[in-house]
């Protein structure tokens, strides 16, 4: 490990704030929390009363906080996601966080505090509507994922970027969480007892399991761009009108649906929950589902509209502005996207990590409900991807199951 680090607490935070930053004057009263909920990191935010300054330390731990001291990871990720919310910000201003500074020796990231905003994901759970989410996440991923793909930069260019963004021991977490795992009996796996007999039908779905070890194979070999890489709805803050991206400590050159399906997969996850957490007021069930649907289409649309005008303005190059290439470019990459979506829903079920739009389902027959019809869904978008003509026809599929 790194010589001069040491992981911070709330009152070494502040001497570092004191000692470090010009945010605050010298005489300041500060104080400080650790606010981190993510499953690998340190968070905590600086702020002084009088002034209403605040700030947000991130620091990368040399363990994964959900598992302890038996699971060492790499503190490089901490640098890996500094590069990458830098470059975000280049490409999307307003759609990341500013970062301040970031400190080598303590694998810390300096950056703008966001409490202002909601993680989306508790924001759907309680209800809530953000009608700029799917335009401005649309625009995210277009601009992020084109612009650092071989269309969007110098190829050249690029192959320097895959360098910098290799970041094994992240992908690795990946590889065995979303894809390997969920597929046999694996240790880490988190099952609950009225889930086995589902579960093992997945340990004996050789379909199934040759499918995902195709999308794993994509997620280890296709570097299309440097992709986020955990973008589920735990790592977007928003308000009505602001959407920012945070935690792209997963990121490096990976296939481009692994992004999109995050957040679509994620997205079902929450309309399948609402059932029962809106049990109580049926049309209010009516009208939240149908906007997260709605949000489902605009989300691809927003993306595929926006890609393909970068890829229209930016593009000179025949053989890439090949009309009939872009349009199995754009398949291959819709397919992807369902694939990734189902994979990450069913390892949220059983794997490792669960979310809490279905956890928090107190209910057992309801949180059952939930889970069997997430990974029937999330089934269907693996085995089917192929065959699902457009992102209207998942939708209708998924409204069918009512
Ligand atoms: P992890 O990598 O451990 O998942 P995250 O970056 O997702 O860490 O942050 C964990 C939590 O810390 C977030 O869910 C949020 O509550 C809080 N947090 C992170 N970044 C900020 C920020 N810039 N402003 C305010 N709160 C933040
Ligand atoms: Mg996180
Ligand atoms: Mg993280
Ligand atoms: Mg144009």
């Amino acid at each position: 490990m790194a010589v001069n680090y040491k992981a911070l607490t709330e009152a070494t935070a502040v001497e570092y704030v004191k000692k470090n930053l010009d945010i605050f004057s010298e005489e300041a009263a500060l104080q400080c929390k650790e606010i981190g909920d993510g499953n690998l990191n340190l968070v905590f935010r600086v702020w002084e009363e009088a002034s209403e300054k605040s700030i947000i330390l991130k620091q990368a731990l040399p363990y994964a906080r959900i598992v302890g001291e038996a699971m060492p990871v790499t503190l490089e990720r901490a640098r890996i996601e500094s590069e990458a919310l830098m470059l975000q910000g280049e490409l999307c201003p307003n759609l990341t966080p500013k970062v301040y500074r970031f400190d080598r020796d303590l694998y810390l990231i300096v950056m703008e505090d966001l409490s202002d905003h909601i993680i989306l994901r508790k924001g759907l759970i309680e209800g809530n509507e953000y009608p700029n989410f799917a335009e401005n996440i649309g625009v995210f991923m277009a601009y992020t994922l084109f612009f650092t793909s071989d269309l969007g930069m110098d190829q050249m260019k690029k192959k320097q970027m895959q360098k910098k963004f290799i970041n094994p021991e992240l992908c690795k977490i990946t590889e065995d969480l979303v894809f390997s795992e969920p597929y046999f009996d694996a240790a880490g796996n988190k099952i609950e007892p009225h889930l086995l007999d589902r579960v093992r039908k997945n340990w004996n779905n050789q379909e199934l399991i040759k499918e995902v070890a195709i999308l794993k194979e994509g997620f280890m070999t296709k570097a299309q761009a440097l992709i986020h890489g955990d973008l589920h709805t735990g790592s977007v803050f928003v308000t009505e009108e602001s959407t920012k991206v945070i935690d792209p400590e997963f990121a490096f050159y990976g296939p481009m649906g692994f992004d999109i399906g995050a957040i679509i997969g994620n997205f079902i996850l929450n309309y399948i929950a609402q059932a029962a957490h809106m049990e109580e007021d049926q049309q209010k069930l009516e009208s939240y589902r149908s906007y997260l649907l709605k949000s489902i289409k605009k989300i691809w649309k927003e993306f595929y509209k926006n890609f393909m005008e970068l890829w229209e303005d930016n593009v000179t190059a025949p053989m890439e502005s090949n009309l009939l290439y872009k349009q199995v470019y754009m398949r291959n990459l819709f397919e992807d996207t369902l694939g990734y979506a189902g994979c990450k829903m069913i390892r949220r079920i059983y794997g490792l990590a669960h979310v809490a739009d279905i956890d928090n389902i107190k209910e057992l027959e309801q949180r059952k409900k939930a889970q069997l019809l997430a990974l029937d869904i999330g089934e269907i978008l693996v085995l089917q991807r192929k065959e699902i003509k457009n992102i209207d026809e998942v939708v209708d599929r998924i409204k069918a199951f009512n």
